[in-house]
């Protein structure tokens, strides 16, 4: 059947007796241009392994299922279990895997399911829970490249430079740990029920970690503090968090070779790396 076809997917729902759950960031896609580029670009293709998450009625999946060698799908409905079965059902190389994507082992499941291949990420993910799973992928260190549809708002937090309006405590964990990119939007028509928002496609190619940072947790410490007093200046922000006067703390703004009345949100990671080693030596 035809996957993205609306008639054929309520005629399927239907049958099925299947409902959305809005608490599960269920909008599924009705338009075939959408899985197809985003499968493209995932960079799935012999040789990848892909960690799908949340494949609703496996419009993605199948298009994943046709480009790589081996699909792990992950669906905490289980009302959406004998579709999958039925919608998959021509595809060899597709496991669906029940259960929470943040419950997971994902180390276990890479290696079980993944062997002797790179192991990626490509999902339409449910909305909620964006930020933590994203987190949890990072963090992982186990996939060469993730590529997901967020919301746009999301997209943009995700790639955001230094000093522009979207950026914040997101923006730098995620370039962190990868590059990232904006890739295309996607307008809310294209999904079933509509969305309240646009969405977009980002892709996040983890890297080492940038070796100017030389104590991670201090580093995000630092960032965290920085942008939870957004409106207050830097020195302000870090006095809230840090257990050092203001006098000392100034000075390790001015040793960072920064200007006293800066805001975090102006900084980068060399900046951020730079104020977090001045801070160490203070504390
Ligand atoms: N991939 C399908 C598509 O593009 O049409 C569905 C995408 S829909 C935005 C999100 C999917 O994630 C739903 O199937 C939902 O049931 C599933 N989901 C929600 N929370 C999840 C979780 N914690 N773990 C795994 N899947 C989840």
């Amino acid at each position: 059947m035809n996957l993205c076809n609306i008639n054929e997917i309520k005629a399927l729902l239907s049958r099925h007796g299947f409902h959305f759950s809005k608490s599960l960031g269920q909008n599924f896609l009705i338009e075939e241009w959408v899985p197809r580029d985003i499968a493209d670009a995932s960079g799935a293709g012999p040789g990848a392994g892909v960690l799908e998450i949340g494949p609703g009625i496996g419009p993605l999946t199948a298009q994943l299922a046709q480009r790589a060698d081996r699909v792990a799908a992950v669906e905490l409905d289980t009302a959406l279990l004998p579709i999958l079965t039925e919608t998959l059902s021509g595809f060899g190389n597709v496991t669906v895997i029940p259960g929470d994507v943040m419950k997971l082992d994902l180390p276990a499941l890479v290696e079980a399911q993944f062997p002797g291949l790179t192991a990626m990420v490509c999902a339409n993910l449910p909305y909620n829970i964006t930020t933590p799973v994203l987190t949890l992928l990072l963090e992982s260190g186990l996939f060469s490249a993730i590529t997901v549809m967020i919301q746009k708002e999301v997209a943009q937090r995700v790639c955001a430079a230094p000093g522009s309006k979207d950026y914040g405590a997101f923006s730098l964990l995620c370039q962190y740990y990868a590059k990232t990119a904006l890739l295309f939007e996607v307008p809310r028509e294209c999904f079933l029920p509509a969305p309240k928002v646009t969405s977009a496609v980002v892709r996040l190619t983890p890297c080492p970690p940038p070796e100017c940072v030389h104590d991670p947790a201090l580093f995000f410490q630092v960032v965290r503090a920085a942008f939870a007093l957004r409106r207050k200046t830097l020195l302000n922000a870090l006095s809230a968090a840090f257990p050092l006067s203001k006098e000392a703390l100034a000075q390790c703004i001015a040793q960072a070779g920064l200007p006293a009345d800066i805001r975090g949100e102006r900084l980068g990671i060399p900046e951020f790396a730079r104020l977090a080693d001045e801070i160490k030596k203070s504390l």
